[in-house]
């Protein structure tokens, strides 16, 4: 099942782009709200098993919102993969505890599949990640049982100005990380049934068909699963937030020379079985002046 946020309205999608709109098919007994759905998933789910008939109009692509506009928690992890870890000099985190990997995207920086991004600096770098949103909530999560908490898979961007946040006393990742726009999600909410191996998926993405990052999420070196159990083992997960799993190797940051992203340029993401995010970058009218380039090694 794909459900999609169009024009703010939760909409099942078929893989033509025919839409239901979730709140009008069920007579009003699901919200149209597309982030409260998360609280009643499995009568969702049950609903949307018995509905008959195919959809009744075409989704407008330019509609799609991010399929969970606004969760209350929103977590992320940096050096996922030991390919970017590797190629940031940062050894892999082998062993736990792996707390200082976890930051937050502020949940303002969340926007559509293919809304345009704002540049306000010249160091933003792209982070294409698998994104999951948690359906069923819960603390102390086992690893084994991690999957059937999640609701579905999304295509994110982790946008991050490059700064050196991580130079200080006090490292910290989250506002660099949460500028309005910079964290893309879509184009749907899929389920896992949709996609053969959940936990191997094909992941990329390109910047005016430059490819720039691709692997697969094999390589993760903590699994959905073990994301899920590490982070609910110390914060409750609630229906509806969402889990950044982390970027493979490719960032601009990383380059020689860096090659950070520019304006009037597109940047396509995608994972296999769940889709494709289109951003176009534009500049902003005047630098932040928080952030005027300053350049730093290290990725996150
Ligand atoms: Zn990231």
């Amino acid at each position: 099942m794909r459900i999609a946020n169009v024009a703010g309205r939760t909409t099942l999608i078929d893989g033509a782009g025919v839409g239901v709109d979730v709140e009008k098919a069920s007579d009003g007994q699901f919200t149209s709200d597309p982030q409260m759905l998360f609280e009643r998933w499995e009568a969702l789910l049950e609903w949307a098993g018995r509905l008959d008939g195919a959809g009744d109009f075409q989704v407008d692509p330019d509609e799609l919102g991010a399929p969970t506009p606004a969760p209350r928690q929103v977590f992320a992890i940096g050096l996922n993969y030991a390919d970017l870890a590797a190629e940031s000099n940062v050894n892999p985190p082998d062993t736990p505890p792996i707390f200082t990997r976890f930051f937050t995207k502020f949940q303002a920086s969340i926007t559509g599949p293919n809304a345009t991004v704002t540049l306000p600096s010249n160091t933003v770098d792209c982070e294409v990640e698998l994104v999951v949103a948690i359906g069923r909530g819960g603390s102390r999560i086992a690893e084994s049982e991690a999957w059937s908490h999640v609701a579905g898979l999304m295509i994110g961007q982790d946008l991050s100005v490059r700064m050196p946040l991580l130079a200080g006393p006090l490292p910290q990742l989250s506002l660099g990380k949460s500028y309005p726009g910079f964290s893309p999600l879509g184009p749907a909410l899929v389920t896992i049934d949709e996609v053969d191996d959940p936990d191997d998926l094909e992941l990329g993405c390109a910047l005016d068909g430059e490819v720039l990052q691709h692997a697969r999420t094999r390589d993760m070196i903590f699994g959905v699963g073990e994301l899920i159990a590490r982070i609910s083992a110390v914060n409750p997960l609630l229906p509806g937030d969402v889990i950044f799993t982390g970027t493979p190797a490719g960032v601009g940051a990383d380059r020689t020379p860096r090659r950070y992203l520019t304006p009037d340029s597109t940047l396509t993401s995608y994972v296999g079985g769940v889709g494709e995010l289109r951003n176009d970058l534009v500049a902003a009218p005047t630098l932040s002046s928080a952030f005027k380039p300053m350049l730093i090694g290290s990725s996150l």
